[in-house]
């Protein structure tokens, strides 16, 4: 039998006969992996252990050390939900029941539930885990696949769909159950350590509300009862921080029906953070050589045509009718920028050139979808768009790296980095992307950050590297992306003259620093859980009178302190409840004016984590505000030494 090599991740080649699995191929490389196996990832894809290699697969070996071990466990998790489900109600109709990132769901119909009714599923599950039934795969025929699904629509959609090619599907059984399913699962269901319900929900069949409503049950799965606890406290505290109820708490940003589903209207507050994030971007990028542009809110579909967005992004996009021609919404800024770019002639000395915008765009999701800031219709991308001859890749990239991790500096931000590479459907000779690809290696390296790879997620036009957000919380949110592009510069036809006075085409580079500012915001919010720090805060200090004496006084002092966002608390409460006000409204700093402090010309100061001194001098304080502000420091920190 001849023998194929797959690709391990330090990026050494094993060889195994042809026809060997991945747990054959980890028997190879030990017998102690082999045993300890518990499924794989080929070329990118978790698979079952049993899954045949082919010649020149990526291979990763995971067994329950393994950060994708909770995927698997959560998925047979999902399974055991199911059983559950059908032993209480038989009527029950399964569709899809993926893992998540925090745990999975199961999409089902025909069974009208309840809250109240999940904990007598999950007793149910429990007693699954119990009794410890071996999960096995079986492949079943397409005849009798269709037929043990004559009455379940949605499972025969995706035997016609997406398994249409197949002749043998997978599925999954445990006890009196069994799931058309792809895998992979643990050996048992007694492996699962841990298990909740969280809660029910609405989903529409493949997402699209032309479609069916299902009912979407959340659950979680842990290998442990103390790892479900910590992630259930992680998950109060979520909910306290939640930037839809921080939002309307403190006057940030409103989402109207009346106005529009996924449109974001922002509150004084809000936009005064959104400002500060603005200016920040903008002089990061003025530092590093950036010009700003700006460019409409919609183009005539020529362009998205020219640019290839009409072919590939049109369903999301809002297109309007206007004089018989067809405009539509940008989807996004590049082809803006590449026109731009288009106007002059440039010559190889001019390179790179670099052009900034905060740019509104619009996407049609879903309206299902939509959430809050973090899934929206019109949301502004803090856009950048380099137009750079080849050898100046590398340092460009080394530079618009710098900039994305001290702006995840200045936050406090952890930051999770990957490189996305080809994906199946692309454009570009194999030459272009291998160099790309190797270029982009080369600076993650170079740079000694930490980075993992996305197989197959780059975007069709070039490869990428993605950056997360991870925020006080541990949670990892889509932050900002650099993308290389060979396709853009050669659908506009963009040329520099070379130093051979011929014509050459530039690379386009893609970069955002924040990604959009409504998902950054959206970051910000709950990460500082509303508490942001004295740069941002949309009121930095608050002045307590302590009677209505001290009005003239306070005036003063707002006066003195005007470089700032300084409020006067003028409804006569008690001090107490003044100082609660501030504290709910989370601002940075309050000052104390009574009698004492008038004839002394001094004031107090408390801050928001109740620290308070006495006797301070308003220019202390205002030089202690400048620097605090300028230096963009995290917390307040005036009071650090009055703990
Ligand atoms: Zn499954
Ligand atoms: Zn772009």
């Amino acid at each position: 039998m001849s023998d194929i090599a797959v690709i391990l991740p330090d990026g050494t080649e094993l060889s195994v006969e042809e026809g060997a699995t991945v747990r054959d191929a980890a028997f190879a490389i030990g017998p102690g992996l082999g045993k300890d196996t518990v499924a794989g990832v080929v070329d990118g894809e978790l698979v079952d252990k049993k899954t045949p290699l082919h010649d020149g697969a990526d291979l990763v070996i995971v067994t329950d050390q393994s950060d994708e071990y909770l995927d698997v466990l959560r998925h047979s998790a999902a399974h055991v939900f199911a059983q559950a489900l059908q032993r209480l109600h038989p009527e029950a109709k399964l569709t899809i029941g993926p893992w998540t990132d925090d745990g999975f769901y199961y999409d089902v119909t025909s069974v009208d539930l309840e809250q109240e009714e999940l904990e007598a599923i999950e007793d149910e599950m429990r007693d699954i885990i119990e009794e410890d039934l071996d999960i096995e795969r079986a492949l079943v025929d397409r005849e009798e696949a269709l037929e043990k699904y004559a009455d379940n629509p949605y499972k025969r959609d995706i035997l016609e769909t997406e398994a249409a090619g197949d002749d043998e599907l997978s599925f999954y059984q445990q006890g009196e159950f069994e799931d058309l399913c792809k895998g992979p699962h643990v050996e048992s269901t007694g492996e699962i350590g841990a298990v909740k319900l969280l809660n029910i929900s609405a989903a529409y069949w493949r997402g699209d509300e032309e479609n069916d409503t299902l009912t979407r049950v959340y659950g979680t799965a842990f290998e442990s009862e103390s790892d479900l606890e910590a992630f259930l406290d992680m998950r109060e505290e979520a909910k306290e921080r939640d930037h839809r109820k921080l939002g309307q708490e403190l006057n940030l940003f409103a989402i109207d029906e009346t106005t529009g589903p996924g449109l974001p209207l922002y509150q004084p507050n809000g936009k005064r953070i959104l400002d500060e994030l603005a200016d920040y971007a903008k002089q990061l990028n003025l530092d590093a050589g950036y010009d700003p542009v700006e460019t409409p809110h919609l183009f005539r579909t020529e362009l998205w045509k020219k640019s290839g967005h009409y072919e590939n992004y049109v369903d999301d996009m809002f297109l309007l009718d206007v004089n018989d021609e067809e405009y539509g919404l940008k989807p996004m800024n590049c082809p803006g920028h590449a026109t731009i770019f288009d106007q002059q002639s440039w010559s190889y000395r001019d390179l790179p050139v670099r052009y900034f915008e905060d740019g509104k765009v619009y996407r049609k999701e879903q309206r299902g979808e939509l959430s809050g800031l973090s899934r929206v219709w019109s949301f502004t991308i803090d856009d950048g768009h380099l137009f750079v001859r080849p050898d100046q890749i590398e340092d460009e990239i080394n530079l618009i790296i710098d900039n994305i991790l001290s702006v995840f500096d200045t936050f406090g931000l952890d930051a999770e980095v990957a490189l996305a590479t080809r994906p199946e459907k692309s454009v570009g000779s194999d030459e272009i992307w291998e160099q790309a690809e190797t270029q982009l290696r080369a600076v993650l390296d170079d740079s000694g950050i930490d980075y993992g790879i996305e197989a197959g997620d780059g975007a069709f036009y070039g490869p990428k590297i993605d950056f997360a957000f991870k925020d006080a919380l541990g949670r990892k949110w889509d932050g900002p992306t650099v993308q290389l592009d060979f396709n853009m510069p050669d659908r506009f036809d963009l040329t520099y003259t070379g130093e051979d006075n011929e014509d050459h085409q530039p690379v386009m580079i893609h970069r955002a620093l924040y990604g959009s500012y409504e998902r950054f915001f959206m970051v910000l919010i709950e990460h500082f859980n509303g508490k942001f720090p004295f740069w941002l805060a949309p009121e930095q200090v608050r002045i307590l009178p302590i009677s209505d004496d001290q009005m003239g006084y306070a005036k003063q002092l707002q006066y003195e302190l005007g470089d700032f966002r300084v409020d006067i608390e003028d409804r006569s409460w008690t001090l107490g409840r003044k100082i609660r006000e501030a504290q709910t409204d989370r601002v940075p700093y309050m000052v104390i004016v009574g009698g004492d402090e008038e004839e002394d010309g001094t004031i107090s100061v408390r801050d928001r984590k109740e620290r308070e001194a006495k006797d301070v001098s308003v220019e202390a304080f205002r030089d202690h505000l400048r620097s605090e502000y300028d230096e963009k420091r995290p917390e307040p920190d005036f009071l650090a030494d009055a703990e």
